[in-house]
């Protein structure tokens, strides 16, 4: 049984889950303490308990700390991919570089903690000096979901203990196994105990007492949109601070100038790499007429070479979906878009055992084409290999079709023109704009976060972190 940890203890909870390997459902991963709203209790109470002597840290303790557990993180880069692969179903080499990616994020804010920087100011009145200076805000509750299980929480927990807070952390339910496995890093790392606390259980318990807490200062959620609202009701409510990552349905335009192979390589990984399972996968491609059939025609050819089979097996293209529950919504959204007109130009087929005999959730990768931007598939997201296209005649009709939805995460272009490259990046309506290049897949010290509905509040990752994981003061000094 794999424990909570609240106030630096391992703890039992009130129920079990069960961990399933999608790969192979027979595979049980482990057996996860599911936390009750009592138990989501006595973490925010420690967490608010050890939030005075941890705010006054020094940058030196949260920088050996958050360094060491970077090190640890990148030194088991295998074993914890493994895992990672085992309960969330990307391929190993995925799997993997994700954990670099959380590894390298941990030593990122380790060197945050040493830079919070400031400004010193004269005022506008004589004598006076000013200074703006960052603090922690206190005790923030971290909820993720089960697509990236250690990244999403490596990129909220780094920042929020590098700027001197306290963190109780309720992981999605589906991926406890990665959550747990950091968990353990950090409670060996020398944090005071109540710093930081794992709280596994359901959303409508664990997650609700998190947002309707009021010694939790603030909430970063990633999640969907229907969650998110919840979260910014509740938040709104007491006057929390809260921060929101959520759907995309990412736009990926292809004009008649792209390099081919550039095109469908950027198109083929970040629609259906990941099982399509990543919120900045490009979901709609947009092409020109005097590209659409070749472009088509190249994507079918490649999608014919991907292999579906187990994650963690070598060569594997494409891994499992998540769940049962995912597996049913992709489907049913291809059958949705086909009754809306949609043509299915390839795959989208379930696959009910891999290549070994082994039953899990295998779809083949689905490509729809002659959609139109008012049909569902175009509207709503899947969160599934599966991805629709959509005509232009001209670059000014595909970037207003681009920009027509209701999310603004991930956008991106194909083209060797100069003059469209850069006019699409100041006039897409996303938070981050590709080139040439995957809609997914993206540096970990740079803002990640998006628009319209995608998004809300202070951007994660890289510098910005700061704006949500700590509060500015402005002090007036007459010598
Ligand atoms: P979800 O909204 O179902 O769950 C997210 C988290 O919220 C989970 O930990 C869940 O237990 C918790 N939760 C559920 N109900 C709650 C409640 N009432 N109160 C508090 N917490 C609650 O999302 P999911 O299915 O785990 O993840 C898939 C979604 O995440 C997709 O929409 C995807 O686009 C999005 N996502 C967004 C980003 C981004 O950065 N924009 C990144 C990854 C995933």
């Amino acid at each position: 049984m794999f424990k909570n940890l609240i106030a630096g203890e391992w703890q039992d909870g009130h129920a079990v889950s069960r961990n399933i390997n999608p790969s192979d459902t027979r595979d049980v991963i482990g057996e996860y303490a599911q936390a009750d709203a009592a138990q989501a209790d006595l973490a925010i109470a420690a967490a608010t308990a050890a939030f005075p002597a941890w705010s006054l840290s020094t940058p030196q303790q949260r920088f050996d700390i958050l360094d060491a557990v970077g090190t640890e993180i990148l030194a088991r880069r295998a074993e914890l991919g493994d895992l990672l692969a085992r309960e969330e179903g990307k391929t190993l080499p995925e799997a993997i570089g994700e954990v670099v990616r959380a590894g390298n994020i941990f030593k990122f804010f380790a060197g945050e903690a040493l830079r919070p920087g400031g400004e010193t100011l004269p005022s506008v009145r004589p004598g006076v000096g000013v200074d703006v200076t960052r603090e922690p805000i206190g005790v923030v509750g971290l909820i993720t979901p089960w697509n990236f299980p250690i990244a999403i929480p490596a990129w909220k927990i780094a920042p929020a203990l590098a700027f001197g807070n306290c963190v109780v952390f309720k992981p999605a339910d589906l991926v406890p196994g990665s959550a747990w496995a950091l968990a353990e890093i950090l409670s060996r790392s020398g944090l005071p105990a109540g710093v930081f606390n794992l709280v596994m259980g359901r959303g409508s318990v664990v997650g609700e007492k998190l947002l309707n807490d009021p010694r939790v200062a603030a909430i970063s959620f990633t999640g969907s949109v229907a969650t998110g609202q919840k979260v910014a009701a509740a938040a709104v409510a007491r006057m929390a601070k809260f921060q929101l990552e959520m759907g995309g349905k990412n736009p990926m335009i292809v004009l008649d100038d792209a390099d081919l192979g550039v095109a469908v390589n950027a198109a083929v990984n970040s629609g259906f790499f990941s099982t399509g399972q990543r919120c900045t996968a490009s979901s709609r491609l947009i092409v020109t007429d005097g590209i659409h059939d070749r472009f088509i025609a190249a994507m079918v050819d490649k999608m014919k070479t991907l292999k579906i089979d187990d994650a963690r097996k070598s060569g594997t293209d494409i891994g499992p979906v998540v769940d049962a529950g995912q597996l049913g919504q992709d489907v049913d959204y291809i059958a949705i878009a086909q009754g809306e007109g949609g043509r299915l130009a390839q795959g989208g087929e379930r696959i009910e055992h891999n290549a070994d005999g082994a039953p899990g959730f295998y779809l083949t990768p689905a490509l729809i084409t002659d959609t139109t931007a008012a049909m569902r598939i175009n509207r709503e997201e899947v969160f599934g290999p599966v991805v629709s296209v959509m005509r232009a005649k001209n670059y000014e009709e595909a970037l207003a079709l681009a920009n027509d939805s209701p999310f603004g995460l991930a956008s991106g272009i194909a083209t060797t023109s100069l003059k469209y490259a850069t006019h699409f990046k100041r006039h897409s309506q996303a938070g981050m704009v590709m080139v040439n290049l995957p809609t997914a897949g993206v540096d970990y010290h740079v803002p990640f976060g998006g628009r319209k509905g995608s998004s809300y509040g202070p951007r994660e990752q890289g510098r910005h972190a700061a704006e949500f994981y700590t509060t500015v003061k402005t002090a007036y000094t007459q010598a």
